[in-house]
């Protein structure tokens, strides 16, 4: 797998069928048009159209402690700076998959610890997956074969402006007639519930033609109403109200009876817009009320996440490692400790930080304990200039790719959209470590 060819040609033209690697719902629908180098959106979410624009102007170059340098040599620079570490962080880890095997190499030669900025809401689900499994539905059996579908928690939309258009759409979008839902009887009049919310009201334009009920929750209590539901699909008795008012659990109550009439129940959560403390609680509930369904009909959970490739970042941990993301690795060994290698935690205890932003211009968080190498977007603001600086292009912009959508089973190739001028993050991290075994 490597990074696609950079585009030479300069003419104007119109691009369709852009796939997108910013949210990991992998939309791969856009337009744009292309003039040089300007990018202008034609059909793109306002997430994608954000990220997606971009002027003629010509990139920053690499920057040394502020000042101008050559790539050349602030990859070396980097290398010297990785070389000095005894106890590195990587994070941010916003790339492609090349690029992040390309820092996954640097990282096993230097040592660090490994973490995406976008970890948080997959560990919430690892601890119910990794201890007890779960039964996951792809996007496509959602769209295809979903009847009811229960939203835990705020509007999905907010974090995956396209979620409900893509995942229970009344007909196929545009011209594609395969395209259109399969196996549900009633496509145009599934049954939505949103236990939290509220929804949007364009996330309720989208879904006018379902039969949508939202059970409105607070978001501290989005967990107890989801323990409070699968309880109520268990049939166990719930005693009292478990705080909720009296409305909320009668409305929990009809849902329930839904859920067990259902062909296919999905229930889905967004874990990082949750409380820390819930999500997992969401996670395990939510499961269970698929287990229970499970014995007499067909549901699954739907976990949303996958910013800027955090589940192509936890599948080559997985692949290259033996072990998910918050990994420390080097000196032959790999060692998984989520509580000491989560950014947060590490930071603390490192001496070096080297921050990974392709997709979007994202700081990379406070640290002052040592050196900060960024390998990152373009526009990235710094609220303390690194000491190295590296530009990079962005994936699925400047130059090909592949990335994971956030149900992990389909990988989608990002194309190049116009002439790059700045490396890919492979190449950045290729050099620095050609300049690390150097001695650099
Ligand atoms: S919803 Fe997500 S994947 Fe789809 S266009 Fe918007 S940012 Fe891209």
């Amino acid at each position: 797998m490597t990074s696609g060819e950079p585009i030479t040609g300069g003419a104007d033209r119109i691009v369709r069928d852009v796939v997108c690697g910013f949210c990991g719902l992998g939309c791969d629908d856009l337009e744009v048009a292309v003039a040089g180098r300007a990018i202008t959106p034609r059909t793109a979410c306002p997430e994608a159209a954000r990220l997606l624009a971009r002027s003629d102007a010509p990139p920053p170059s690499p920057r040394i402690n502020g000042a101008p340098a050559s790539f050349e040599d602030a990859t070396a620079a980097a290398a010297g700076h990785l070389k000095a570490a005894r106890s590195a962080a990587f994070s941010g880890l916003g790339a492609d998959l090349e690029g992040l095997r390309r820092l996954y190499d640097l990282a096993m030669a230097s040592g660090a610890s490994l973490d995406h900025a976008a970890s948080g809401g997959l560990f919430a689900n690892l601890e119910r997956l990794a201890r007890k499994g779960w039964i996951a539905a792809t996007l496509a059996e959602v769209r295809n074969r979903c009847d009811v579908l229960v939203v835990f928690g705020d509007d999905p939309a907010s974090a995956f402006s396209r979620f409900f258009s893509r995942a229970v759409p009344v007909r196929g979008e545009g011209a594609d007639g395969d395209a259109a839902p399969l196996f549900v009887t009633a496509p145009g009049r599934r049954q939505i519930a949103v236990v939290g919310g509220p929804l949007s009201e364009a996330s309720r334009r989208v879904l006018a033609a379902h039969e949508v009920t939202e059970i409105a929750v607070a978001e501290q209590d989005v967990a107890t109403a989801t323990s409070v539901l699968t309880a109520l699909v268990a049939g166990r008795v719930v005693d009292g109200l478990a705080g909720l008012p009296e409305a909320t659990v009668a409305a929990l109550a009809a849902l329930a009876e839904q859920l067990k009439a259902a062909r296919y129940a999905v229930f889905t959560w967004n874990a990082a817009s949750l409380p820390a403390e819930d999500a997992p609680v969401v996670a395990g509930a939510a499961s269970e009320a698929v287990d229970v369904l499970s014995v007499t009909t067909r549901a699954a959970v739907f976990p949303l996440g996958g910013r800027d490739n955090v589940t192509g970042a936890h599948q080559l941990a997985l692949w290259r490692f033996g072990y998910p993301l918050r990994t420390a690795v080097g000196a032959g060994t790999s060692r998984h400790v989520p509580e000491l290698y989560a950014t947060a935690a590490a930071l603390p205890d490192a001496d070096l930080l080297l921050h990974t932003s392709a997709f979007r211009p994202d700081a990379p968080p406070d640290f002052d304990r040592g050196p900060v190498i960024a390998i990152a977007h373009p526009d990235t603001v710094f609220a303390r200039e690194p000491e190295v600086f590296i530009p990079v292009g962005t994936p699925g912009v400047d130059y090909g790719g592949h990335v994971f959508r956030m149900d992990s089973v389909v990988c989608l190739p990002l194309q190049a959209l116009r002439p790059a001028e700045l490396p890919s993050v492979a190449e950045a991290a290729a050099a620095i470590l050609v300049s690390f075994g150097r001695g650099a």
